[in-house]
Parts: structure tokens; sequence; C-alpha cells
């Protein structure tokens, strides 16, 4: 685990980074529904969104780099209530119009993050509800970025509530199944290529990848070529292709050269006409 520092809650910014870091994505567990601004290499500046319990990871997946650390066997599935995490943004953003700043920052983007994945709260469509109204009234043109591990994206009713958000970024970190299962751990049997499809189906998908070697190698010439497979399906605005930030849970994953980053964002381009961005120092996802 991630030795986290103070709650992303509690960080403020003192300035922005000429690099910032992926802080928005996963790191340390938070206690509030809204916090930050936290910086993000993808998204600027941002606010985070957290529907999850408090000061607990609640994913669908495992993935073995996670920042969050392992989920605690007694988590207690209490997700905030919607009229909670409503006055924690509607507060947040009102602060934001009446100055153009909040704790002395620009907001570039709301992105759902937080303690897990936000596809779980079991009230996801009226989160969404809210949070398109409260961007509407206060933060006009400001987009809202949901990260998740995918899993989620087979129902229906959780694709038709993210469709409507600017951007869902999918992790897609493997081109076959097993490699999926060794470095994501899916807690639930699920088909890598039913996330893949789902995503197919969304408008504003990206696809988000995490590359390295090691224990689990994704980045061998089979993996890419199915993975290249995976974006033709999915037909993503953007692929993302990152590699480690921080030491992982797994000990023996390795970090993954730029220039290996760079090779595959070369064929995404080629061969499966996706643009596609690298991070090399990684986003925290
Ligand atoms: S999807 Fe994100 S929060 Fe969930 S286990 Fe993977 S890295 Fe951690």
């Amino acid at each position: 685990m991630t030795t986290a520092a103070a709650p992303a809650s509690h960080r403020v910014l003192a300035r922005q980074p000429a690099v910032a870091p992926d802080r928005a994505t996963h790191t340390d567990l938070t206690a509030d529904c809204v916090y930050g601004p936290v910086p993000s290499r993808r998204y600027g500046t941002t606010l985070g969104l957290n529907l999850l319990p408090v000061d607990e990871k609640h994913c669908t997946l495992r993935c073995t780099y996670c920042q969050l650390g392992g989920e605690n066997p007694r988590k207690s599935k209490t997700f905030p209530p919607i009229a909670q995490y409503a006055r924690e943004l509607g507060a947040a953003l009102q602060a934001l119009a009446a100055t153009g700043t909040l704790r002395g920052h620009a907001i570039d983007a709301l992105v759902f993050s937080g303690n897990g994945d936000a596809t779980m709260h079991p009230d996801l469509t009226a989160a969404v509800d809210v949070t398109l109204a409260l961007r509407e009234r206060w933060a006009p043109g400001v987009p809202i970025v949901l990260l998740t591990g995918g899993t989620e994206l087979v129902r229906a009713d959780v694709r038709q509530a993210v469709a409507r958000l600017d951007e869902v970024a999918v992790k897609v970190d493997a081109g076959s199944q097993q490699v999926f299962e060794r470095l994501d751990m899916p807690w639930r049997p699920i088909a890598l290529a039913d996330i893949v499809a789902a995503a197919s189906e969304l408008p504003n998908a990206v696809v988000q990848t995490l590359l390295v070697q090691g224990s689990v190698d994704n980045t061998t010439p089979a993996e890419i070529d199915l993975w290249l497979g995976h974006l033709r399906t999915a037909r993503p605005l953007r692929a993302d292709v990152h590699t480690l930030d921080r030491p992982p849970i797994e000990k023996k994953l390795r970090k993954v050269p730029a220039v290996v980053l760079e090779a595959v964002a070369a064929r995404a381009r080629a061969e499966a006409g996706v643009a596609c961005r690298t991070f090399a120092g990684g986003l925290d996802d």
C-alpha cells in the first residue's frame, strides 16, 4: 500500500507543478465526497468526486499496483447518500463560482475517482444527475470525467448513466484474459472482452492502460497485438498509456521505459487508428 500522507481531502496545492502527478486518480483514501484540488497529468487541476464509503477502498478489481492498497475485509458498504454528496459538491462549486478558484486554484475537470470505482454506488444515476445539474449551475464548461475499472459497464443502466459524462476512462490493462486476471484480479469472474464490448457502446470512452514488466508482462508482442484488437473493438476517443509511478503492492512488477510506451502508442495510432497519449511517469491508476 502506498504510504498515505494527509487524506486527499486535506491536501491543498501550494502551486501547480510544471508536470503534475496524477493525484486525481487513485492515491490515498479520502473521508469526503469531494476533495482537492488535486493535480492530474491527464486532466490538469481537478476536483475529486468520491461516491465510495469513507476511508475504505471499494472496487471491483484488486489491481496489483493499486495505490489504495488492499481492501478492508470488514468493509462497511455504507455508500454516501446522494443528498450528502450534493451538499458537498454544491458548496465546493459555489465557492469556485464566487472567485474563479478553489483554495487558490482554477479547476480544469471534475473527476469521479476517490476510494475505488464510482460505478459501485447503488444510486449512480442520481449521482450523475446531481453532478450534471450542479456543474451547469456553478461551473458550466468544466468537464466531468469518470475513472473506472469498467466491470460495471456491462450493465445497461450504468452505461446509460455514464454516457452523459464528458469522458469515461475505462481500464484495459491487458490483451489476454489471463494477463487481465493476473494484473487486475477482478473480484468476480468477468471477461475482459465483455468490458471492451461495453466500452464500445459508449460515445465517450477513453481507454487507459498501465504497462508493466516483471512478474507480469503486458508488453509482449502477443499481448500488444490482442490489446490493439481491443482498441479496434472499443473505438475509444483516445487511449492513455502509462506505467508505474510509485512502488506497487506486487514488488516484482517493473516500470516500463518511455521508449516502450512510445512504441505501443505508435502502433495504436497506426494500426488501430486511435489517438494515443503516453505518460512515462504514470497516472497512479
Ligand atoms: S481499478 Fe483503480 S481503485 Fe480499483 S483496484 Fe484498480 S487501481 Fe485500485
